[in-house]
């Protein structure tokens, strides 16, 4: 329904091992490569367990960002950022607190599981009961549609759906929003309008998914539709308001196969763990002392490989040539243990070695790891359709369609306007021209006063007493730039800021800033000459 983007993140509990990168990090590996992908610091996330000692989570998160970038995890194909730096997770969080039955999370299964595995804290905390919900807000904030988790994860998604779900149903339904979305099937264009009512029907009617899957791509394929209208339009194709935030899929990840030392799960609180980027003789003394099968008390006595955690990193390591060899040498004594482990202690190194040696740039000088998370950062928050619900009480935009223009009277239009929080103007080289009105939230009460809308109620931004106003305003604003004088329609979105059209890419930034000191004075004489036409 809406575009695939992968996000997943990590606590940081110190330095990851080989049981993260076979179980976590050469998945992400692989997924980078097939869908836009976000990965993230939970560093949020280990204050729910470890509030008590906050010290140690900052530098785990450097170091683990240092440990993903060993593995392979590739900058310029996934997003990676810190949780923390993104409050908007915090700000949907608590959004979303507000509407969250307590017995939802109560009954999260990982809930009580933990408060007893984990005796050591204490965990009857309001921030570990809420670990979940920052979870969905995690992910609903990016509209991310897959999340790869295992197993005892998937209920955590099941979760997030139901809250998407829930925030749906309680705020999809804006004041009229069947003629808003018929206006919108409008908008498909005839043939394609009369194929959306139809696979509505059928679906609605018979519940035919296939018609509810037709539907979906229909709205998907439509161009030039607004934010709010694909919202409505997938919202009406099921009966329902509009669609705001996206149900999650999981992507079942299978559980990692690398044992620890012991043969147990591999697990830093275990002490069998060996690290991603652990020196090679200490990799070696720990493997060459691993336990074997207890019958293997002589060289000369047969063991069983089943009953041997070596065998467990052959599994893992090996080709079914050594296999063979280890299998066959272990029953008939022909090898002993230490020969057995070498094949495993080379194939350990032989996949260490690229990561110690892409690890040592990011160690040598560390602001290459704090500005690779800075531009994560700025990708995070400005993914295409990147959904900051929260951006709705601070923002509103205001999308006027003109016609070409030449590039002088656009860039001279992108101007601060003391009107508008901002007047950017965009579409150089299209063959339309799109304004987008920022405006400043402070100003907002006083425009809904003028046109009589209620200041609180957002959804009446669409209100055409409000639109009629903004129009008159902006032509106002902008007479002296001949292609403006066309724009004959405003549109006034509900949706938040966005990057849309690659606004504020940062060439556009630039010459933002550019214009602004150029032509910003002017356009603020103009104001101070009294043009506003309200
Ligand atoms: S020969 Fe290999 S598999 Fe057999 S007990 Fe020794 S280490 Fe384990």
């Amino acid at each position: 329904m809406f575009p695939d983007r992968v996000l997943s993140g990590m606590r940081p509990t110190g330095a990851l091992h080989l049981g993260h990168y076979h179980g976590v990090l050469k998945n992400w590996i692989r997924l980078q490569h097939e869908h836009p992908c976000l990965f993230f610091v939970a560093d949020w996330h280990a204050l729910t367990t470890h509030y008590e000692e906050p010290g140690s989570i900052e530098q785990n998160a450097w170091d683990m960002v240092i440990d993903w970038l060993a593995a392979g995890v590739d900058p310029s194909l996934a997003t990676l950022f810190i949780q923390s730096r993104i409050p908007e997770h915090a700000e949907l969080h608590l959004l979303l607190s507000m509407m969250t039955p307590l017995g939802w999370l109560e009954r999260v299964p990982t809930y009580k599981d933990q408060q007893e595995k984990l005796t050591d804290r204490e965990l009857s905390t309001y921030g570990f009961l809420g670990y979940p919900l920052l979870q969905s807000a995690d992910i609903l904030v990016y509209r991310a549609t897959l999340v790869p988790v295992g197993e005892d994860q998937v209920p955590h998604i099941e979760f997030t759906r139901e809250i998407a779900r829930r925030f749906n149903h309680l705020y999809g339904r804006e004041p009229g929003f069947e003629e808003k979305a018929l206006a919108a099937v409008k908008k498909l264009g005839s043939r394609r309008a009369k194929l959306y009512t139809q696979l509505r029907t059928r679906y609605q009617e018979q519940g035919d998914q296939q018609a509810l899957e037709a539907g979906h791509a229909l709205v998907d394929e439509a161009q030039n539709l607004s934010l709010g209208d694909r919202e409505r339009l997938f919202g009406y194709l099921e009966g329902g308001g509009k669609m705001i935030l996206s149900e999650p899929e999981a992507l079942l990840t299978q559980a990692s196969k690398m044992p620890g030392l012991d043969g147990q799960k591999m697990s830093k609180s275990y002490n069998n763990a060996i690290t991603l980027r652990e020196d090679a003789d200490s990799v070696t003394r720990k493997i060459r002392t691993m336990p074997t099968d207890p019958a293997r008390v002589r060289r000369t006595d047969p063991g069983e490989p089943q009953k041997c955690p070596v065998w467990q990193f052959h599994l893992v390591y090996s080709d079914a040539r050594t296999q063979e060899w280890v299998t066959a040498g272990c029953r008939s004594a022909g090898i002993g243990c230490l020969e057995c482990k070498q094949p495993a202690i080379d194939a350990v190194l032989r996949e260490q070695e690229p990561m110690r040696e892409r690890a040592e740039a990011y160690l040598e000088d560390p602001t290459l790891v704090r500005n690779i998370i800075e531009d994560g950062c700025d990708r995070a928050r400005k993914q295409d359709d990147h959904y900051f619900i929260t951006g709705r009480l601070k923002e509103i935009i205001v999308l006027a369609n003109g016609e070409k223009v030449p590039p002088a009277d656009m860039e001279m239009a992108i101007a601060l306007d003391p009107l508008f929080e901002q007047v950017l103007v965009l579409g150089e080289g299209r063959p339309y021209l799109t304004a987008l009105v920022v405006l400043n939230a402070d100003l907002w009460p006083g425009l809904a006063q003028e046109c009589g809308l209620d200041p609180m109620a957002y959804a009446s931004l669409e209100d055409p007493r409000l639109l009629g106003l903004l129009q008159r305003r902006i032509k106002a604003a902008l007479k002296d730039f001949p292609g403006f004088a066309k724009i004959r329609r405003v549109t006034a979105l509900l949706e938040p800021w966005t990057v849309d059209n690659g606004l504020m890419t940062p060439t556009l930034k630039v010459k933002r800033k550019q214009v602004l000191d150029q032509y910003g004075p002017q356009v603020r004489a103009m104001y101070d000459e009294g043009p506003a036409a309200a």
